[in-house]
């Protein structure tokens, strides 16, 4: 006799989801966060972006089922989380990125993707004010869209503890109760701060920035790196953009890879870069250099956004892997274990997808998705075998 069937560490972008999936599956689900509600990690931090528009096969059919999720969610449980099919548009001003969109369409449109490629009239209809000089042309998928990450998260928690589900919120995970030993051991449970033991048949380790810490605990060695990326928000205006734009040409300012933004269905405009060089670490601190230099991109991509007001800025964290790609499912040598983490830029997208997977792996021994392309997930994977190309 366990406590509880499963306990999931972290209440984010993915323990959150897993848990409803879990509680829908008639599973007795504890879910256990140092923060004080759900969401409050790097969930929060995210801007909201949910496309299935990647290279990586596992990425686009776990999120087409993310968006399938989102883009149901009020009809599933009248809740507003804040839902917007806009699509997501890449447009394209140089032969380099021209030659990467058009290199993945055959696997995306492989795996059923909606996507297309546009000509700079068509990508100046869904980007209205986009700047047309050397504007060559770029994708656009209509079902991608944006989600509000608060409102989804809260949203899931209230549905996961309608379904039986406990949330424990202010507390840490420390420990993990393990049973055996080599190649044949067993997680049947968690230690807190405090030095409770709370017993279950299944651990999922969802801790994102912090995974690999949970992992080493578990005698697993699967590195997360975080790495910190900036972002903000302004005002609301009226409504004149649907499509989450990325841009991903370098930005010849020494500081800047791409940069992506959309417009929420608030109105506000919202927006993030990847800084470049990469800034490995967990500082948190909003810096000087963001504003100024993400206003000279967007302003330069859309003159008319000069006219915005900002509201806030703040800065969170990726949780990466060495591939660019998440690492869920089950190490074979620890029973019990599983891993929905290393989540990069796309947690938020992923979460949905991701839980459902994982959950129904753990109540029913298979994923949604195809198994093959699950696997490709897997923690056992090689590493340094491909990447990611829109991570
Ligand atoms: C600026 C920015 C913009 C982004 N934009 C997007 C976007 O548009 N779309 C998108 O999909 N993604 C986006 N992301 C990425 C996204 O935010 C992350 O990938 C995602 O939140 C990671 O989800 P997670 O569940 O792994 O981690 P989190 O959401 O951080 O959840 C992990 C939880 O585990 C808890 N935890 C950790 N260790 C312990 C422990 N020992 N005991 C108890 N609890 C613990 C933490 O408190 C936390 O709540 C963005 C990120 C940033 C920084």
């Amino acid at each position: 006799m366990t406590d509880h069937d499963v306990i999931i560490i972290g209440s984010g972008s993915v323990g959150t989801p897993t848990a409803y999936f879990l509680a829908e599956a008639g599973m007795d689900v504890l879910v256990v966060d140092e923060l004080a509600s759900s969401g409050q990690g790097q969930n929060k931090a995210a801007i909201g972006g949910a496309r299935a528009t990647h290279s990586d096969p596992a990425k686009i059919m776990t999120c087409s089922r993310s968006l399938e999720i989102f883009s149901t969610w009020k009809e599933r449980t009248g809740t507003d989380i804040g839902w917007k099919q806009g699509g997501y548009c890449f447009p394209v001003y140089r032969e380099n990125e021209e030659g990467v969109l058009k290199g993945i369409l055959p696997i995306q449109k492989e795996h059923r993707l909606e996507i297309d490629w546009y000509d700079a009239d068509g990508i100046s209809r869904f980007v209205p004010g986009i700047a047309t000089d050397g504007l060559i042309g770029g994708t656009y998928s209509p079902n991608d869209g944006q989600v509000s990450p608060l409102m989804a998260s809260e949203s899931f928690q209230n549905e996961a503890a309608a379904l039986g589900a406990r949330f424990m919120f202010n507390e840490s995970v420390t420990g993990l109760i393990m049973e055996g030993e080599g190649d044949d051991r067993a997680v049947t449970g968690i230690t807190l701060t405090s030095g409770e033991e709370i017993s279950a048949e299944s651990v999922v380790n969802a801790a994102g920035a912090h995974a690999s810490d949970i992992c080493r605990i578990a005698g697993l060695d699967v590195p997360i790196l975080p790495d910190s990326h900036e972002a903000g928000i302004t005002s609301p205006v009226k409504p004149f953009l649907d499509p989450l734009v990325v841009d991903l040409r370098p930005g010849g300012d020494g500081r800047t890879s791409n940069f992506y933004f959309g417009q929420n269905s608030e109105g506000q405009i919202i927006f993030c870069y990847t800084p470049s060089p990469l800034l490995p670490g967990e500082d948190k601190r909003a810096t000087s250099e963001f504003m100024p230099t993400i206003a000279r991109r967007l302003v330069g991509l859309i003159p008319r956004l000069k006219n915005l007001m900002v509201r806030r800025t703040w800065r969170g964290l990726y949780p990466m892997t060495q591939d660019g790609v998440p690492v869920v499912g089950q190490d074979p040598c620890v029973r019990g274990f599983y891993m929905g983490i290393g989540m990069c830029g796309q947690g938020l997208m992923m979460g949905p997808g991701v839980g459902e997977s994982l959950a129904s792996v753990i109540a029913k021994g298979r994923p949604v998705i195809d198994e093959d392309v699950f696997d490709l997930l897997s923690p056992t994977r090689d590493f340094a075998c491909g990447q990611e190309l829109l991570k």
